[in-house]
C-alpha cells in the first residue's frame, strides 16, 4: 500500500525584498526550463540525460548566464527532474499529460526547495514559523495547521492571484485515526445536477463558487486583456506592465475560485471518509468527457453542418471541469488512508441507466429521474433519483469488485515508477561537444521568443 505521503499547503509572507528574490529565482527556474527544452528540442534522446545534467552544470560557470546565480543549485536540479518527470508523465499511457512546452513569463511561478535540511523551522508565535529558503533568508509562514516536521522531505514555493505559497511534501506511514465508520460502503456519483450524489441518498451540494460580481469583473477584465494583447501584437511591443496588472486580477479571481472548490471538496472527502469504510468512485474519463463536440456534416448538402449540440455538451464540459474531479480522487484517496478505509473504482458505463435493484436497464426520464422498465422487479415503474440510483449501481459493482479482487487499489498508480521508453529517434553518436557558442544561440532565441513578454 502506499504510504501516506501528503502535501500541506501554508500561505507565506516574505518581505517585500524576498518577494523580489523569490521572483527571481521563478524566472531563472523558468529560463532554465526553456532551456532545457530549447536544448531537448535540438537534440532530444540522442545525446543521453547526462548530457543535459552536464550542460546545467556547464552554463552554471559560463559568465553569460548571470541570471542563473539566481537559482540555487539544488533548484535547478528540480527543475531538470520536473521537465524529464514531464515527458514521462506524457509517455506515460495512464497519465494525462501532455508534452512539456516552453513557459511563458505569465506560467505560475515556482522555486523548488528539495531538500528539508535547508529550511529549519523556527517557530515566531502561535500561528507563525520561519523557514530558510535559499538566496531569500528566512521567510514567514502561517501555519493554519499542524504538520510534523520531522516528516517534511521537500517543498515548493509557488506564487497565484492571491500571493506566495509552500507546499510541504511529508511522507509518512498512513496515520490510522481510530474511526468507527457508520456503514460499510458507498457509492458515490459525480453528477451534473447535484455535485456529489451518495448511495445512502446524501447529496454534497456547494454555493457557486464565484460570485455574480466576480463572474461579471472577470468577463470584463478578460475582454480587456485581449484588447491589450492585440494592440501589444500589433505594436510588437514588450508587455505592459497594466496588462500584467489585468492579468494579476484575472488570476486572483481564479485563485478564490480554486480555494473555495478545494475548501468544499475537502470537507466532503473528510466527511465520507470518516462515515463510510469502502468508498466507490466511478472511473471517469475525464479527457473523453470534456472533448468538444465534434462537427456533424449534413450528408445531403456538403458543406453544410447540421446541429452537434455543441452548447449543451460546452456546459456540461464547464460543471465537470468547475468540480475538480481529479483533486477529489487525490483527496478522498489519502483521507481513506488515514482513516483505514479503501478506496474502490469502477467502469462506470451505463449506471445512470441501470436499475441498482434488479441490474437492468431502464429509463432515464430526465437529468433529475429514472424509472425501471422490468415488470418483475419491485422498483417497476417507480420514478426515482437518477444520480441517487446511478450511486447505488456504483457501490454495488465496487463491493462486487472488493469481494473478488484483494488486490484492491488504495492509491492511483504512481506515475514516476515509469520508465523512459527507448529512444524514437535512431541513436547516433552523441555530439563531442556543444560550444558555449552554440548554446548562447539557443539562449538568445529562446529569450527573444519566450522571455521577453
Ligand atoms: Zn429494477
Amino acid at each position: 500500500m502506499e504510504s501516506g505521503r501528503r502535501n500541506y499547503r501554508f500561505r507565506v509572507y516574505p518581505t517585500p525584498g524576498q518577494a523580489a528574490a523569490l521572483e527571481r529565482q521563478g524566472h531563472a527556474a523558468r529560463a532554465l526550463w526553456n532551456l532545457l527544452h530549447a536544448a531537448w528540442e535540438a537534440n532530444g534522446f540522442r545525446v543521453g540525460l547526462d548530457w543535459y545534467t552536464q550542460e546545467i552544470k556547464n552554463i552554471r560557470k559560463d559568465a553569460e548566464y548571470i541570471w542563473f546565480a539566481d537559482l540555487p543549485a539544488q533548484a535547478a536540479q528540480a527543475v531538470w527532474k520536473d521537465y524529464f518527470q514531464a515527458w514521462r508523465n506524457c509517455w506515460n499511457p495512464e497519465h494525462p499529460a501532455k508534452a512539456p512546452v516552453f513557459k511563458k513569463r505569465h506560467t505560475r511561478m515556482g522555486v523548488d526547495i528539495p531538500q528539508a535540511s535547508h529550511f529549519k523551522p523556527t517557530r515566531i508565535n502561535d500561528k507563525y514559523i520561519t523557514v530558510n529558503v535559499p538566496l531569500a533568508g528566512k521567510i514567514r509562514v502561517r501555519l493554519h495547521r499542524k504538520v510534523d516536521f520531522t516528516q517534511v522531505t521537500g517543498a515548493h514555493l509557488n506564487r497565484d492571484g492571491l500571493g506566495w505559497h509552500i507546499t510541504l511534501r511529508t511522507k509518512t506511514g498512513p496515520i490510522i485515526k481510530p474511526t468507527a465508520h457508520k456503514r460499510a460502503a458507498i457509492g458515490i456519483d459525480r453528477g451534473v445536477t447535484v455535485p456529489l450524489a451518495l448511495s445512502d441518498g446524501t447529496n454534497f451540494w456547494h454555493p457557486d463558487f464565484t460570485t455574480a460580481t466576480e463572474r461579471t469583473t472577470l468577463l470584463r477584465l478578460e475582454r480587456r486583456l485581449a484588447r491589450q494583447e492585440t494592440r501589444r501584437k500589433k505594436t510588437n511591443a514588450r508587455t505592459s506592465n497594466r496588462q500584467r496588472r489585468t492579468r494579476e486580477a484575472i488570476s486572483a479571481i481564479n485563485s478564490r475560485q480554486t480555494r473555495r472548490r478545494k475548501d468544499f471538496l475537502d470537507t466532503a472527502s473528510r466527511k465520507i471518509t470518516t462515515d463510510y469504510a469502502l468508498v466507490v468512485l466511478e472511473e471517469l474519463d475525464i479527457g473523453n468527457l470534456t472533448a468538444r463536440a465534434k462537427p456533424k456534416p449534413d450528408p445531403k448538402k456538403p458543406g453544410v453542418w447540421l446541429p452537434n449540440n455543441a452548447a449543451a455538451k460546452t456546459g456540461l464540459n464547464r460543471s465537470i471541469l468547475n468540480e475538480g474531479w481529479g483533486g477529489f480522487r487525490r483527496m478522498i484517496t489519502y483521507k481513506a488512508a488515514e482513516h483505514g478505509g479503501q478506496i474502490v473504482t469502477v467502469d462506470a458505463r451505463y449506471t445512470s441507466q441501470t436499475c441498482a435493484n434488479c441490474r437492468t436497464r431502464g429509463i432515464r426520464e430526465s437529468q433529475a429521474k429514472f424509472r425501471c422498465t422490468t415488470s418483475t422487479c419491485h422498483m417497476f415503474g417507480i420514478t426515482v433519483n437518477a444520480d441517487t440510483n446511478a450511486a447505488e449501481e456504483i457501490e454495488t459493482r465496487g463491493t462486487e469488485l472488493a469481494s473478488s479482487d484483494t488486490t484492491v487499489a488504495t492509491a492511483p498508480p504512481a506515475p514516476t515508477t515509469v520508465s523512459i521508453p527507448p529512444a524514437k529517434v535512431p541513436i547516433e553518436s552523441p555530439p563531442s561537444v556543444i560550444g558555449n557558442s552554440h548554446l548562447h544561440q539557443l539562449h538568445l532565441e529562446v529569450h527573444e521568443r519566450y522571455l521577453r513578454h
